[in-house]
């Protein structure tokens, strides 16, 4: 079963789930915790 959460995401080499590890200034770096493949998205932008 697959669901599409806002606050998770998927690794896209082994498909575990990626925990967010750091908040950055514009992104946040997620980890997976199958393959430790580390990941960064950009947070949602705000108007300036
Ligand atoms: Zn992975």
């Amino acid at each position: 079963m697959n669901s599409i959460s806002m606050d998770s995401m998927r690794c896209p080499c082994c498909g575990d789930v990626m925990e967010p590890k750091e908040e950055l200034e514009i992104s946040i770096m997620y980890r997976c915790k199958g393959c430790k493949l580390s990941d960064t998205r950009l947070k949602e932008k705000k108007q300036t």
